[in-house]
């Protein structure tokens, strides 16, 4: 049959956030040649104290006082104008979902560095986790007229299309997010519920097995509440499972965030549209807030199910989570999966 894929992989986007702690090295160079040798090298070092210390506490999730830490800082006037101090209470900022102020920190960031490209890209990815996409566009645009790095450019790039393709998709405050054409939407057949599921984890985060294993059913439970009790689930073994969910120690680094969670699904060849098995990895390390797991796995068995991103950031299938990590569907998400499984309004299983 022509147009049939030997295997397809449709590789679901990723469900990013903010981890960042440290400003980028670019900058603390020039930072460096601009200051005054003499007097700053003792100035300096304790900067890097400073930092250090902020670090610690955000690796023991611990942001109120890292950011009380920075504030305090920024009442000595050595640190008042310091753009790496700046960029990071921005940073710290944004993990905490306070993107309009990080982005009033940054606005002193380009003051103070007109020439740098790194604060625009910030400013361009914090609009944008706000939905504010025409500001985002904007400032991603500015970025790429100035200095940064191949690699920084290259994610603007890429968030410049991500804007776009998103804007061009419909209203934010529509009642639901299926913006693709039916033919692209993929979903298991009615037949293949309950669907059974396969939970794993990886022997480094065996103290994390009882919460991932929690925050699995409970994904699946609130999605199977909000069809009407039609997506029912059952849990199997790794070999009879339509849908498997891993908790891996694995991390990788994209533009201004990090990755927490992929899914890949598997159509079933020449029925593009009936999904055949999906994998849902979550992501995790010991420096990461054990909250992230929740709101991240609701968001991936989303994608498990066949939903693709929504474009507006309060639904959990918006790409980017953010402090505190509601693990909570949206009407809009529960009217995008019920649409998606042909749910009719108020129609209730079982
Ligand atoms: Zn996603």
């Amino acid at each position: 049959m022509s147009g049939r894929k030997l295997l397809s992989k449709n590789l679901a986007a990723a469900l990013a956030v903010i981890i960042l702690l440290l400003p980028c090295q670019q900058a603390q160079a020039q930072s460096k040649t601009q200051n005054n040798k003499a007097q700053n090298s003792s100035d300096s070092d304790s900067k890097k104290v400073l930092i250090a210390q902020v670090r610690k506490l955000c690796l023991q999730h611990d942001y109120d006082k890292a950011l009380n830490l920075l504030e305090q800082a920024q009442t000595e006037s050595r640190y008042r104008d310091d753009y790496d101090l700046l960029f990071l209470y921005a940073k710290l900022l944004s993990h905490q979902g306070r993107y309009q102020k990080a982005i009033d920190y940054l606005e002193r960031c380009v003051q103070l560095r007109p020439k740098l490209a790194e604060p625009r890209g910030s400013m361009a990815y914090y609009y944008f986790c706000m939905g504010k996409f025409d500001q985002a566009e904007k400032e991603a645009s500015v970025g790429l007229t100035l200095q940064g790095s191949a690699r920084g450019f290259a994610y603007l790039r890429a968030l410049i299309g991500k804007i776009e393709l998103y804007k061009s998709q419909g209203p934010v405050n529509s009642p639901d997010y299926l913006f693709a054409e039916e033919r692209e939407l993929q979903h298991f057949d009615r037949k293949d519920f309950p669907i059974r599921i396969a939970i794993l984890v990886d022997p480094a985060f065996k103290e994390y097995s009882l919460q991932f294993k929690k925050a699995v059913l409970n994904s699946f439970e609130q999605w199977r509440q909000a069809s009407g009790g039609f997506l029912r689930y059952q849990l199997v073994s790794q070999k009879e499972a339509r849908i498997v969910c891993k908790l891996l120690k694995y991390r990788r680094e994209r533009g201004f965030g990090s990755i927490l969670g992929e899914t890949m699904r598997d159509d079933d060849e020449g029925l593009e549209d009936n999904l055949k098995f999906a994998k849902v990895e979550v992501f995790f390390s010991t420096d990461q807030d054990p909250r992230e797991i929740e709101a991240t796995t609701l968001h991936e068995v989303g994608h498990a199910l066949g939903l693709n991103h929504s474009n507006n950031p309060r639904d959990i299938m918006f790409p980017t989570a953010r402090e505190p990590f509601t693990a909570l569907l949206t009407a809009r998400d529960k009217n995008s999966i019920r649409k998606l499984y042909g749910i009719p309004p108020g129609a209730q299983f079982q």
